[in-house]
């Protein structure tokens, strides 16, 4: 005889997940370019945000996603939300394209605080990772006046303190979607080495506020599932903050929650929150499977 015992699971999702506004401009305006230019090649340099749901979509609308700059390139090319340097713009402009810079605003305002810094005399620190498409953007916008650091950790200010003890002015600026206790534990480090020291808290608003509101929903719920690309830094960063506070997965997709099933079936209460990239449809799908595994057929 098969019985159906239903689960019923208590599933929250987080005040604030999934796109913030930088990524839903860059995806509709990039969506509207192509449609008012059907007959345009168009191209992204590097993937439009980090989420490759996204990008196989907007592949699928003949918005195709480039690696590098080609030989020749014709037709219309956009710069992502993460910004790009002042040299790969120049050389996109050179090709003769028609360049898009869709670099969300947050992001953009970074580079203008690095760039006045460094201008004005400052030696620039970018608190963020040195290998991220953002940070190397807003580090090469303060290098056109001085070459600028970058730091991400507190182990990273001592490895580098003599060189900060050269500095005489310090301005420092922040990755967008960095930790906001990263950047509390480092500033007083390099305030202790240096003489003169102006601090830009440019963390965006959309990654304080959906930090703030997993941490929150996780203190109500006995597992929190954090769902995006793990390419994703702002989401990479929600699982960092929730991890020590609550058991918590990194899921991708749907797909992935089948590895968790018995955790899954044996948890009552689960928050779920998605990083500033990750669609509205995926997270629906996350919590319509959750739903489905919670209705368990036993013999
Ligand atoms: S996470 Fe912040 S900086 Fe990044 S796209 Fe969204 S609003 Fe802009």
């Amino acid at each position: 005889m098969t019985t159906a015992i239903n689960y019923e699971k208590d599933i929250k999702l987080a005040k604030l997940a999934g796109f913030c506004y930088g990524v839903k401009r860059a995806v509709e305006e990039s969506i509207r370019i192509k449609k008012e230019n059907p007959e345009t090649p168009v191209y992204i340099l590097g993937k439009l945000i980090h989420n490759n749901q996204v990008s196989e979509h907007l592949e699928s609308l003949g918005i195709h996603t480039l690696t590098e700059i080609p030989e020749i390139l014709e037709g219309i090319c956009i710069i992502r939300t993460h910004g790009a340097t002042p040299q790969t713009k120049e050389e996109l402009e050179k090709k003769g394209c028609k360049v898009v810079d869709l670099t969300c605003p947050d992001v953009k305002r970074v580079q203008d605080k690095a760039k006045a810094l460094a201008k004005d005399g400052y030696k620039v620190i970018v608190i963020g990772k040195a290998d991220h498409p953002e940070v190397m953007a807003i580090k090469a916008h303060a290098d056109q006046y001085s070459e600028s650091l970058v730091i991400s950790s507190m182990q990273e200010v001592e490895k580098n303190i003599e060189k900060i003890r050269t500095f005489k002015k310090i301005g420092v600026v922040i990755q967008t979607t960095q930790l906001v206790d990263n950047f509390k534990q480092i500033i007083p480090l390099i305030g202790e080495h240096s003489k003169e020291l102006k601090v830009y808290n440019t963390i965006c608003d959309a990654t304080f506020e959906r930090q703030k509101a997993a941490q929150e929903l996780a203190s109500t719920v006995d597992l929190m599932i954090v769902v995006g690309s793990k390419e994703s830094a702002n989401t990479t960063h929600l699982t960092e903050i929730l991890k020590p506070v609550k058991n918590t997965l990194h899921i991708e997709s749907k797909e992935e929650l089948k590895k968790y099933r018995d955790l899954i079936i044996n948890t009552h209460k689960i928050g779920i929150t998605a990083g500033a990239s990750t669609p509205d449809f995926v997270i629906r799908e996350v919590i319509n499977e959750i739903g489905k595994i919670g209705e368990k057929t036993r013999e």
